[in-house]
């Protein structure tokens, strides 16, 4: 029998966007996929069973090979058989003589007693049991290690998809919902909370909400069938037109934002029941505000945190088919160019869409933002404030808004001299862009050589770090993609996510953390809790090593992304204990091991090494210097475990003081035990850019600082005014000082000599 070419498998696999284009409904893809799976496989059988959390049980929903008229109605309870087996203990389960294996469950009238080679692979998405995929074969021994590698690939690269679809099919009708808005006073400042910077003037376009915009669908008369298939058609494209642009601007997110949207737009129970309603004489409008509000009902109804994050993605394409709805009836329904978006909700596609539109600015009125939408606000330049003040809600369209997203007012009908002084600043602000021209080594006055990373949280600014000749990342946060998405990205969509990043700066050292979410950043599809104090809880690399299976995926897209590349290095954040280092150092080793035997190209030893951001370290710094390739010191949480002082508390910020002489104290015995050892040593929190510490840094014996990408140039400039002895009389003077008021008088004489000098 010719040898199965796995490779060329995964390829065919990983052309996800095709499957999907092909299919008219979420079962169609499920259907494509057993049949190409079996076919590859050289299988007769290929089922995917999913998983359905409320009653722990596995239903058969699609099948190539059995018979088909027993989808969804074959279940099985979660260890029961084989495919229970798989799913219960989370790994594959290969059986070359079924018949003989007592575990092995024949579903009556399912057909399966003749087939002998059995495999089982279970679905994960991050912590959430999707399903199981199981291919069979007459014949015995048919399948080899290989095989179970390979569907254990399918099933990782296609667990978003399959996730997705199963969501849908779970999905069942509610009813509608209503709101009210407020009445609302003008001319006057609202203060707001600003999430995203910049300044925007325009005209108020007044979205009264998510659930104003799907109510608003019941005053659509007219549209018809033909008008709702044209609404799906345009929806669509402007769907995947979105996926593309996003795609260029943020790499990290694009498929992870659409995916599950474009699914909706093919999915019989979703477009399917509102062609239904239609036809039963219900308005277009009507029958998807009814249907979308069923679904997100639904979802918002669910116990799990990421089934909830699944309404917005509802209601978001909900939204859209409405407007193009209204586009169809001559009423408009997006909002205007140039103008200031007030919207009670606000959702990932619609920061990408208001840029694209050439909105100049959003108020959000009342929701909680995710951190995804602010970080996409930032990435797209678009000024967002958040507000409680609801009555803006109510504000007559056309009204003048200016937003100052530096204190987060917003302005409404400001004075004409208002608008002239912030057209001012911002040109000011234009003006000083950093537009030098970088040297390509940095040095110290007397001329030692310093090193100038950048931290890199999102690929776009990847450009910045480039132009203003970063030596390399010093922090890669790959917590970003995990924070912008509404899922858990798969090993395959991280590995293309680092591949990127590690090949945009060739031969330059990239230093990638590991996830180091929990505490101020929670993942909003993930129930962390509700801990009474989550930046002592669960975060970082305890995270990790709990939940072994996300930290795995991640270490290995690390590793394969890291092939052919030199400077790839590894960083735990957090690290409390040597048992907790040496615990993390081997994962790594298990998983270069495992990839080894799947013969998986990918770097082998990477250089290794851990953030200092506890004091707990701080007693036995040399054992730690000696089982660490480097250390990189972030300093915001260090200062925060230090003092005690959350780092995010405004009010607290007195507290928070770097200059405290422990703080001092502590990062001079960091910098003395990696030096005694050989071992790079690096800044990467925001005390690395601050001009004040920056002597005090240079003279206790740092030399490699990794700063947001904006200040290198800054950074440049500054260092080359130190010179190196004064910088260590200086940093003697600082580690003297026994109380605040002491390190600052040394601070400030400091300052004043150069000034003067
Ligand atoms: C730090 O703590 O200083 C650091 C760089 O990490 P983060 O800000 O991502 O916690
Ligand atoms: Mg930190």
């Amino acid at each position: 029998m010719k040898k199965r070419d796995h490779l060329d498998f995964l390829c065919t696999v990983s052309e996800l966007g095709a499957i999907l284009a092909g299919s008219a409904d979420v079962i169609g893809v499920l259907h494509r996929l057993v049949e190409l799976v079996a076919q590859h496989m050289q299988a007769d059988v290929c089922s995917v069973y999913l998983y359905d959390n409320a009653t722990r049980e596995l239903v058969m929903r699609a099948t190539f090979g059995l018979t088909q008229d027993l989808e969804n109605s074959v279940s099985l309870a979660e260890g029961e058989g084989l495919v229970g087996a798989a799913m219960r203990e989370l790994r594959p389960i290969l059986e070359n003589h079924a018949s003989a294996n007592p575990h092995y469950r024949f579903v009556d009238g399912l057909g399966e007693e003749r087939f002998e080679s059995f495999l089982a692979v279970p679905i994960q998405r991050g912590v959430e049991k999707v399903g199981v995929i199981t291919v069979q074969r007459t014949e015995r021994n048919h399948f080899e290690p290989d095989d179970v590698m390979a569907l254990r690939a399918v099933a990782a690269q296609l667990a978003g998809t399959i996730e997705s679809a199963r969501l849908l099919m779970d999905v069942k009708s509610a009813k509608a919902m209503e709101d009210t808005v407020p009445a609302v006073a003008t001319d006057r400042i609202v203060r707001g909370l600003s999430s995203a910077g910049g300044y925007a003037y325009g005209l108020a376009s007044v979205q009264g909400g998510t659930k104003d915009a799907l109510g608003h669908g019941r005053q659509l008369p007219h549209a018809g069938l033909v008008e709702f298939r044209e609404a799906v058609e345009r929806t669509e494209r402007q769907i995947s037109a979105l996926q593309t642009t996003l795609g260029e601007v943020l790499p990290e997110a694009a498929a992870l934002i659409f995916e599950a949207q474009i699914l909706m737009l093919k999915d019989e129970s979703f477009v399917g029941a509102m062609e239904l309603r239609i036809e039963e004489g219900v308005s277009a409008g009507a029958a998807i505000a009814d249907v979308a509000e069923g679904f997100a009902s639904f979802f918002r109804g669910s116990a799990h945190t990421y089934m909830q994050e699944k309404e917005k993605d509802v209601l978001d394409v909900s939204r859209r088919l409405l407007d193009n709805l209204a586009e169809s009836e001559g009423m408009g329904g997006s909002a205007e160019k140039h103008a200031i978006l007030v919207t009670r909700d606000l959702y990932p596609s619609e920061v990408v869409m208001a840029t694209i539109e050439g909105l100049k600015g959003v108020v959000l009125v009342g929701g909680g933002v995710t951190t995804h939408v602010s970080i996409l606000a930032r990435a797209m330049e678009l000024p967002l404030i958040i507000t409680e003040e609801h009555s803006l809600l109510d504000l007559p369209e056309g009204t003048h808004l200016l937003l100052d997203g530096a204190t987060g007012n917003i302005y409404i009908n400001p004075l004409k001299d208002v608008v002239e002084q912030f057209d001012e600043t911002a040109r000011q602000r234009q003006s000083l862009l950093p537009n030098v021209e970088m040297r390509d080594v940095t040095l110290t006055q007397d001329g030692t050589r310093v090193h100038l990373m950048a931290n890199i949280n999102l690929l776009s600014e990847l450009e910045m770090a480039r132009d203003l000749k970063a030596e390399g990342v010093g922090l890669y946060r790959t917590e970003f993609p995990f924070m912008i998405r509404s899922s858990f990205p798969s090993e395959e969509e991280q590995c293309s996510i680092y591949c990127k990043l590690a090949q945009a700066v060739p031969g330059q050292v990239v230093t990638f953390r590991t996830l180091d979410i929990g505490g101020d950043k929670m993942l909003a599809y993930f129930d962390h809790g509700t801990p009474v104090n989550p930046a002592l809880g669960l975060r970082s690399i305890r995270f990790s090593l709990r939940h072994r299976d996300i930290f795995i995926q991640q270490i290995r897209a690390i590793l394969r992304a890291g092939v052919g590349q030199e400077n790839i290095r590894i960083m735990f954040p957090m690290i409390s204990s040597l048992d907790e280092l040496r615990e993390a150092k081997a994962v790594v080793t298990e998983c270069a091991a495992a990839l080894v035997d799947e013969g998986i190209e990918h770097c082998s030893n990477p250089a290794i090494g851990m953030m200092v951001e506890l004091p707990a370290v701080l007693g036995t710094l040399d054992a730690y210097a000696a089982e660490s390739d480097f250390f990189s010191v972030g300093t915001n949480d260090f200062i925060q475990y230090m003092l005690a002082v959350d780092r995010g508390n405004a009010e607290l910020s007195r507290y928070y003081c770097a200059h405290h002489p422990s703080v001092l104290r502590g990062l001079a015995s960091i910098a003395e035990a990696a030096r005694a050892q050989d071992k790079d040593v690096a800044i990467c929190g925001e005390m690395a850019h601050q001009r004040r510490y920056l002597a005090f840094l240079l003279g206790v014996g740092f030399n490699t600082f990794s700063v947001d990408p904006h200040y290198l140039s800054y950074m440049q400039e500054t260092i080359a005014t130190i010179d190196l002895q004064e910088a260590k009389a200086y940093a003697s003077c600082l580690l003297a000082a026994d109380t605040i008021a002491e390190a600052e008088v040394c601070l400030e004489r400091f300052a004043e000599n150069r000034l003067s000098g």
